[in-house]
């Protein structure tokens, strides 16, 4: 498959990158490891009629602390994230996210910005259309009126299934975004539109610079637990972070976040106000993860029902906590 002729730039500069994007409006993508943009381009799933190479722009491809604040650059790859000896001890749980993704040599390629600005993916959307078109009626992701995974469905349901986003949602991230306007510190979860068609708020010419982590507490403790088909190489069927600030077995703070449920990574509400205040045992790790099979309604879209994706949340859930809880008293053993 090959790809189709488009017009290509290499930008030195952020600045340079932004009014490029923003003089072919509408037109033109950012391309920084090209894993997820590439293939759907070649398969014509996505359109772009011009590439804005990132790789050229100096300063992006760090993790640094500063001030306590762990800065990684967009440019950073996962393949660096996993290796960073400032992700390990209380970080180690985004390490483990980045190597969750993928194969080695995606993730030698694959940036942290792309990772998170993934397109969402859907089972009848993301094959080649080259052939059958117009077999398939364009369905909402483009611009039609219709959905073929649910039949009377009213939006799009496609999913996002980054692995790192719930993690860095978890540890509560911010995005320095820059775009033609100048420079916004946003909440991760602020770039999430829930919108399977149109999965994210920023504009065409808005790109991301840096993720912020705020500082951790020495007593919080997390994890990243994945489900998927191949473990070598396959997207989340449902991943599960969370996040635990302890004072020995008191559960002071709890964030637990998931992806490859929903349009966006979704939040676990009412399984942290479980835990939230509350001593640690396994009998209220069941709880929790009894909440998340619940409260969250994840969409079909891995050719698995919904019941089974429930059951998943509730055992993957409970698989973070209990990795969390044990770490928590490796730590304060
Ligand atoms: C076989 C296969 C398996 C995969 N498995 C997984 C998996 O298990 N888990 C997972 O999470 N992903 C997986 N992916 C998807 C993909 O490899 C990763 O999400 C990867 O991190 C994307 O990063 P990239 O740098 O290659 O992004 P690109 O493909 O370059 O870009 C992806 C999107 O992000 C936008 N973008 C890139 N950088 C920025 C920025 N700085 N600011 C704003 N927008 C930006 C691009 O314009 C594009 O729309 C898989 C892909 C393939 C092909
Ligand atoms: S979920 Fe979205 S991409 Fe998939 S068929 Fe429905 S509208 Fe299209």
């Amino acid at each position: 498959m090959r790809l189709p002729k488009f017009e290509y730039f290499e930008a030195e500069t952020l600045q340079e990158a932004v009014s490029l994007l923003s003089k072919h409006k509408g037109k033109a993508r950012g391309l920084a490891g090209g894993t997820d943009l590439l293939p759907k381009i070649k398969r014509r799933v996505t359109e772009a009629q011009v590439l804005v190479n990132l790789q050229g722009i100096t300063g992006l491809r760090s993790i640094s602390e500063e001030g306590g604040v762990l800065k990684i650059g967009a440019l950073t790859t996962l393949g660096e994230m996993e290796e960073s000896p400032l992700l390990k001890g209380n970080l180690s749980a985004l390490a483990e996210a980045a190597l969750a993704v993928g194969t080695v040599q995606l993730r030698n390629m694959a940036t942290l910005g792309g990772n998170l600005c993934q397109d969402t993916r859907c089972l009848y959307y993301d094959h080649s259309h080259l052939f059958g078109q117009p077999v398939w009626e364009k369905c909402f992701k483009r611009g039609g009126e219709v959905c073929h995974l649910i039949k009377k469905g009213k939006k799009c349901f496609a999913v996002y299934s980054g692995d790192v986003a719930p993690v860095l949602l978890a540890l509560g991230a911010r995005v320095r975004v820059i775009g033609s306007a100048g420079e916004r510190l946003l909440d991760l979860s602020e770039i999430y539109s829930g919108r399977g068609e149109q999965a994210y708020t920023l504009s065409p010419e808005e790109l991301i610079a840096e993720i912020h982590v705020p500082k951790l507490s020495p007593s919080s403790y997390g994890a990243y637990v994945k489900y998927r088909e191949r473990g070598s190489i396959d997207f989340p069927i449902v991943g599960a972070a969370a996040y635990f600030t302890v004072d020995k077995d008191l559960i002071k703070n709890a964030s637990i976040w998931l992806t490859s449920v929903g349009s966006a990574p979704v939040e676990a509400v009412k399984a942290e106000a479980v835990l939230r205040g509350a001593k640690i045992s396994a009998d209220l790790i069941e709880e929790a993860a009894r909440q998340a099979h619940q409260e969250i309604a994840p969409f079909p879209n891995h050719g698995y029902s919904v019941w089974y994706l429930k059951e998943m949340v509730n055992v993957f859930v409970k698989r973070a906590c209990i990795k969390v809880w044990e770490d928590a008293k490796g730590g304060q053993a």
